[in-house]
């Protein structure tokens, strides 16, 4: 199937690694052009990605959380790509803020992290996205949905990214903009493996999780994720919005009460 996505500009955060490294790789292989906007650099992804893009790619080195810096890095994007088909906001981390331990500094601080840049590259993006009919792709989590105990910040900036999707395929629809969400469950990401050593037996508590997930008992890979993620940008997907997909292997909606065995 061709997915139409030949040339099509797409800007994806955190794109150089874990969930958002295979979006944009995914996204190339289809003749896709990422424009990644990362805090760190990944030369070894680089040279992967530089394999499979043959229309090109860019990256811009910031820091998300910097969110009023970000009108002068959307100019300095739409000024060399001014028709920006897409944005995947997929940048962020579990910081694991209890309640207990952490003041509304802490909170808003995190929310700069995880929360405030999918708002503001969705509005400093969005008179692109319209004049291209193109689409909006949040990557949320689970957590917005079931809790994790100790993670208020996150948990609730997941959440709210949750209502930004729903709005804004509201808002967006005359415009024939869609809006969608993918919320992964748990993903080996190096985000996940550096979470992992935590632990006093990293690898008991991988397999401790993993029996937990209804198909497989494993968890979902990196390529699920991306694979899923290009066909609901592409154009293939024309009547997909204001919908928030679990692509969790069933963790989230099948029955803990029946032996997955
Ligand atoms: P990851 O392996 O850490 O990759 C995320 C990338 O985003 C990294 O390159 C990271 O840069 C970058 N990034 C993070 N904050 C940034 C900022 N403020 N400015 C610029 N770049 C930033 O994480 P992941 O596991 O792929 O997670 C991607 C998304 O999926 C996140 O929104 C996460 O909450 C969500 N998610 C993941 C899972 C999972 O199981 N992995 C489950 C549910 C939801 P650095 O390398 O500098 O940190």
């Amino acid at each position: 199937m061709d997915l139409r996505l030949n040339n099509k500009v797409v800007v994806i955060t955190g794109g150089l690694k874990g969930i958002g490294g295979g979006i944009s790789l995914s996204l190339a292989r289809e003749g896709a052009i990422p424009v990644i906007i990362s805090r760190s650099k990944n030369e070894e992804f680089e040279k992967e990605l530089k394999k499979v893009c043959p229309n090109g790619y860019a990256i811009y080195c910031f820091d998300l959380a910097d969110y009023e810096g970000l009108e002068s890095l959307c100019k300095e994007i739409l000024n060399k790509y001014p028709n920006v088909y897409a944005l995947v906001n997929n940048a962020g981390a579990n910081d694991n803020l209890a309640i207990e331990e952490h003041n509304i500094k802490d909170i808003i601080k995190s929310y700069e992290n995880n929360l405030f840049h999918y708002y503001e590259l969705t509005r400093l993006l969005l008179p692109s996205i319209k004049n291209n009919q193109g689409n909006i792709l949040n990557i949320v989590s689970k957590t917005a949905v079931t809790g994790q105990g100790k993670t208020s910040a996150y948990a609730s900036a997941k959440a709210a990214q949750i209502g930004f999707s729903r709005e804004w395929a509201c808002a967006f629809a005359k415009d024939n903009v869609r809006v969608n969400a993918i919320a992964p469950a748990e993903v080996m990401t190096p985000l996940y493996e550096k979470w992992l050593k935590n632990f006093p037996n990293p690898q008991e508590q991988y397999e401790q999780i993993a029996s937990k997930i209804p198909l497989g008992k494993r968890f979902t890979t990196i390529e699920e994720i991306a694979d899923f993620a290009t066909f609901i940008i592409s154009p293939r997907s024309s009547h997909t919005t204001g919908q928030i997909f679990h692509i969790d292997g069933g963790y989230v909606h099948l029955d803990r009460a029946l032996n997955w065995d």
